[in-house]
């Protein structure tokens, strides 16, 4: 009887830590993002506990980069291969990937193209023997320890192929994941309309940055502490967007880009993501951002929004970034309504 109940016990103890995702993961758990530099394109490999996942394989022109990639990483067998959409700055190097490693699952949306890129991804599956298949919104799959929750497409229009993107989101402990693909303003307002819960410690930019995607609304929602746009240094199609920087520097969200550092890997301990990328690790990828840090330097105070206190740069009890608002001298504080913080007695 006495064993029945701590049993019990055991087992309730066990259901109050559930909501702690992290310490669930096994002790040799571990949680890879590479943001694969294609140049102006996408494709990013994910790896869990021995486990891949390739998200898009950059254009026709980087299935040798790609399929090099894999190699280095010693993978021979992707778990998950995913199309998120049939542009070919997605499809096109898949077909190298398929060429050194095969696929456990292929996914892809319902609409395809009539382009060479895709039919190369087609029939590189149909060799392999696997069925591509089309995830619905709400669909689930584990890769290792962590969780893959597909959130889009929720409706398909053949003539808008970048809304056709598969989102997805990567939970890793209580660390998270967003894929984009190219979803624009349209996908992202349905997806949202759905309710899923979207916020993300990182954030692969919606396509390569350009203003047709990362609406303040998503990004409100999304809150992510880093975003990384995979585009092309130079390109013709001026990405990533200055409106978009815009908005990813008024959500504080710290820049990594392809263009200038390279192949970006994130890696979680399934606590919190650290980023380090290939090259250029403290390059400028906000500009204006970095134009405001300078500026903040010649503040000799911090005042606070919302308390209307204002305090020495050096105080602990500093408001975060988003409450702040720099003061020159004391003056342009008191004259602004804000008074001396009781602490650092400014
Ligand atoms: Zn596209
Ligand atoms: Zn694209």
């Amino acid at each position: 009887m006495l064993k029945v109940l701590l049993v019990l016990l055991s087992l309730l103890a066990g259901c109050a830590q559930q909501p702690n995702d992290a310490q669930k993961l096994p002790e040799d758990s571990s949680f890879e993002v590479h943001y694969i530099d294609v140049g102006q394109a996408d494709s990013a490999l994910v790896l869990c506990d021995g486990q891949s996942m390739l998200i898009d394989g950059g254009n026709v022109a980087d299935s040798d980069l790609v399929a090099a990639y894999l190699k280095k990483e010693n993978i021979d067998e992707l778990d998950y291969c995913i199309c998120t959409h049939a542009h070919e700055d997605h499809v096109g190097g898949l077909s190298g990937a398929l060429s050194v490693a095969s696929a456990e699952n292929i996914i892809a949306p319902k609409t395809g193209a009539d382009t060479k890129a895709y039919k190369n991804f087609v029939s590189k599956a149909e060799a392999q023997g696997v069925p591509i298949e089309h995830p619905s919104a709400g669909d689930t799959f584990e890769l290792g320890s962590s969780t893959v929750t597909i959130l889009g497409p929720i409706s398909e229009s053949a003539d808008d192929l970048n809304n056709t993107s598969i989102v997805l989101k990567v939970n890793y402990g209580e660390t998270s994941f967003l894929f984009t693909g190219d979803a624009e303003y349209e996908e992202e307002r349905e997806i949202l309309d759905a309710g899923y819960d979207i916020s993300a410690d990182v954030l692969k930019v919606g396509h390569h940055g350009s203003d047709t995607s990362t609406s303040y609304v998503w990004l409100r929602e999304v809150m992510p502490e880093y975003a990384v746009i995979s585009v092309g240094a130079d390109n013709s199609y001026g990405h990533p967007d200055e409106t978009v920087l815009s908005r990813l520097r008024d959500e504080g969200a710290e820049v990594y880009r392809t263009d200038i550092q390279g192949d970006i890997i994130a890696v979680s301990d399934g606590k919190s993501v650290s980023i380090t990328p290939s090259r250029n690790a403290g390059a400028v990828t906000n500009e204006t951002a970095a134009k405001q840090e300078a500026e903040k330097a010649e503040y000799a105070y911090i005042g606070n929004k919302n308390s209307k206190k204002f305090h020495r740069p050096d105080c602990h009890t500093l408001p975060k970034e988003s409450n702040r608002v720099y003061l020159t001298n004391r003056e342009e504080a008191i004259s602004k309504g804000f008074s001396p913080c009781g602490q650092c007695n400014p």
